[in-house]
């Protein structure tokens, strides 16, 4: 089986689970106790704090540990808006191809009386700076834009967005879910005041994640309790969780570029093998993107029926995100980008590791063409086309 479905989750590292099972073996105190069971256990917690602030060009102390990255996005725009809403301003600013974690908790606080302003994604995939400079209002509160899309991988322009919302004195919060471990992130170049990571999106493992906060920008406890990381987030530490995730972010920064080159070589071929279909797209620009990322739309088929024969022929893919697949809404990410429902709805997403092989593209570049042929063939839809009693939305 080719597994192709890396922005879902990943495998976890070797490095990950030696880490794991050593703070499962002999570091299970409790980091807040006071002798040296707990103290040892605080040691790997400290040391696993810096190494994840290390990755960023953060430090130590601006780094909370989550249940994941939902929890930190939440905990971001939560924090954003009380801050906001103490000073008289609540409107905040993201983007409509979101991950459901940001667009979710701004339904929320729309109905607690915030204004929320989503920006337009283009054609490309991409935010456009001007567009956000624009949308800027003396009460606006927050502005969170994801750093690459986890449907269609689009990269966005996070240093100059940064850059803008710094020089007007906004919060600015950014979903690097799927970047941490995968693209060069440094917050303080970068002007980032909060940033969101998960473990498993880079070979760590599930269930734990991290919100960088930059020093002096005030959060909120999502969770009260105990006064764990310096009373943002109460509960005793996930320590096996921690120190995996912090064992494989390490690992992954320290082979960003060439992993990036490999996983990129085999996406360009992908891209290019896939594109010979006849009305077929790439869904968002080829550059700048995530190495990993491929997504195209196919006229004429469901996405659903796709990736179950392509289930049978040895290929774990997905139309979109984890969480859309099952219900039967095309994506929103998709729509956001101007694709219409009828060529939504199929929608392929190929995401791939450093661990897939040149063996595995071929074997996907001869699949999926033939998969695509014979569901058109049965397609009422595709046979609709042919004869020109409906027209091609992909030429
Ligand atoms: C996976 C993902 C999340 C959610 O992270 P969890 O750790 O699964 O809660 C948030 N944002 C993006 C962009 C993601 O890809």
């Amino acid at each position: 089986m080719i597994y192709a479905d890396n922005a879902a989750t990943t495998p976890v590292s070797p490095a990950a689970r030696e880490a794991m099972i050593d703070a499962m073996d002999r570091l299970w105190g409790n980091p807040s106790s006071l002798y040296s069971f707990g103290q040892k256990a605080e040691e790997a917690l400290s040391d696993a704090r810096a190494r994840v602030a290390g990755c960023l060009g953060a430090e130590a102390g601006e780094i909370i540990f989550t249940s994941g990255g939902s929890e930190a996005d939440n905990q971001a725009l939560r924090s954003a808006a009380a801050l906001g809403a103490k000073k008289g301003k609540r409107h905040l600013i993201s983007t409509a191809f979101e991950h459901h974690a940001i667009l979710h908790t701004l339904d929320a606080l729309r109905a607690e009386g915030f204004e929320v302003t989503l920006l337009p994604v283009h054609e490309d995939g991409l935010v456009r700076p001007e567009e956000l400079a624009a949308a800027l209002r003396p009460d606006t509160a927050l502005v969170s834009v994801m750093f690459a899309n986890n449907e269609i991988g689009t990269i966005q322009p996070i240093a100059e967005l940064g850059a803008i919302c710094r020089a007007a004195g906004v919060l600015f919060h950014t979903d690097a879910v799927q970047a941490a471990g995968h693209l060069a992130i440094d917050v303080k170049a970068m002007n980032i005041d909060m940033l969101s990571l998960s473990g498993h999106k880079f070979h760590g493992p599930k269930g734990v994640g991290a919100l960088y906060v930059r020093k002096g920008v005030p959060v909120v406890p999502l969770i009260r309790g105990g006064a764990q990381e310096r009373r943002r987030r109460a509960g005793t530490e996930n320590l096996p969780a921690i120190a995996g995730m912090a064992a494989a972010l390490e690992e992954a920064c320290a082979h960003l570029e060439e992993n990036g080159a490999k996983v990129s070589a085999l996406r360009d071929r992908l891209i290019a093998g896939l594109s010979a279909i006849p009305h077929a797209a790439l869904n968002g620009a080829a550059s700048p993107r995530l190495a990993g990322n491929v997504n195209f739309c196919f006229e004429g088929i469901e996405g659903e029926s796709l990736l179950l024969m392509l289930d049978d022929a040895g290929i774990a893919a997905s139309s979109g995100s984890a969480c859309t697949s099952g219900s039967l809404d095309p994506s929103h990410v998709l729509l956001a980008i101007g694709r219409p429902h009828e060529v939504a709805h199929g929608s392929l997403r190929l995401s791939l590791s450093e661990a897939n092989t040149d063996e595995d593209v071929d074997h996907i570049l001869k699949e999926v063409p033939r998969v695509v042929e014979y569901l058109r063939a049965c397609s009422p839809v595709w046979d609709e086309l042919q004869k020109g009693e409906r027209d091609y939305v992909i030429l």
